[in-house]
């Protein structure tokens, strides 16, 4: 019996599954993701997921023929590995992981992704609607797309094809996003940053409100908690709408999919009031086809499961290749 590994490294949790060569789950790890001192400690983890995963389906880990790994960014694929993450402490410079995990698993056949092309091999795969042009977008503490375009996820130098999160929607550039740089997509939508927008919006307009505004623990989920019975609430809500339309009008300009899949804690959490805001954007902001836009089918297992998707068609989650 062949079998396969899938690995999803997040900002906030690292997991590990092992499946069949028919896709089915028999074996699962998981951890919080370490957040230093070095990039190795996070290497580290990702082994012990994949060994407990191993362990959990009663296999030794040279058992497994090849393994996928989804992993934030941004990537050196030629290193194998990830390079400076936006979302992990400053001393987090590199994490190792093509290397190690072949080393562990004694196959060659590992293939690293971001997680977002992570997440579009995996609805290539498994969902029931999977043309050759769509996107995968995750709306979490980063934001990011994996494309698929005319039937190839689309790779790009480094493996950073699809960082969609790092366009600039605010010219006056009013908020610094996680990689340093000023008016990106992800410096007002993230889940990282919406406490931070909401505070810069308050303090612009100090109205009345249930949000806990002055809390150093504000969190995205306070926001949207409040929604929509607080008019403040409702306001910064309106706000995030308009950011993510530009960007998701953005990447259907450049793109043409034919459905945008959405994940992500941020969307997850709150499809509703997340994804009906864009889509009534659309037709006012959209000069040619408008896609669906969907929920993902995949829940936060998106990128594990597609991680295992690309170990089990070459890295590619068209199931012609299996
Ligand atoms: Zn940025």
């Amino acid at each position: 019996m062949a079998y396969y590994v899938g690995v999803d490294l997040g900002a906030t949790n690292v997991r590990a599954v092992v499946a069949s060569e028919d896709g089915s789950t028999c074996g699962r790890g998981d951890d919080t993701t370490p957040s230093g001192p070095t990039g190795i400690a996070v290497t580290e983890a990702v082994l012990g997921v994949v060994r407990e995963a191993c362990t959990d389906a009663n296999i030794t880990p040279d058992s497994v023929s090849a393994a996928g790994i989804g992993a934030i960014g941004p990537l050196d694929l030629a290193a194998g590995a990830v390079e400076n993450p936006a979302n992990l402490p400053d001393t987090i410079d590199q994490i190792p992981l093509t290397g190690p995990v072949s080393v562990l698993l004694d196959t060659e056949q590992i293939f690293l992704h971001n997680d977002t092309n992570a997440g579009v091999i995996g609805e290539r795969f498994f969902a029931d609607r999977n043309p050759d042009d769509m996107v995968y977008l995750t709306i979490s503490s980063g934001i990011g797309a994996g494309v698929c375009v005319d039937g190839s996820v689309l790779t790009g130098w480094d493996g950073n094809a699809g960082e969609i999160g790092h366009m600039t929607v605010d010219p006056q550039g009013r908020l610094t996003c996680g990689c340093g740089h000023d008016g990106h997509w992800e410096a007002y939508c993230s889940g990282n940053s919406i406490p931070q927008y909401a505070k810069r919006l308050h303090a612009r307009n100090p109205i009345e409100t249930a949000i806990p505004i002055d809390d150093p623990a504000l969190s995205a989920a306070d926001v949207f908690a409040c929604a929509p019975d607080d008019e403040f609430a409702a306001y910064v809500l309106d706000q995030l709408a308009h950011w993510n339309a530009m960007g998701v009008a953005n990447i259907v300009h450049a793109y043409a999919p034919l459905v945008i899949y959405v994940g992500g804690a941020v969307a997850l959490n709150n499809p509703d009031a997340v994804l009906q805001p864009i889509r009534e954007r659309m037709d006012e902001m959209v000069m040619s086809n408008i896609p669906e836009i969907k929920l993902t089918t995949l829940g936060d297992e998106v990128v594990v499961r597609g991680a295992l998707a690309s170990a089990l068609t070459a890295g590619t989650g068209d199931r012609s290749q299996m």
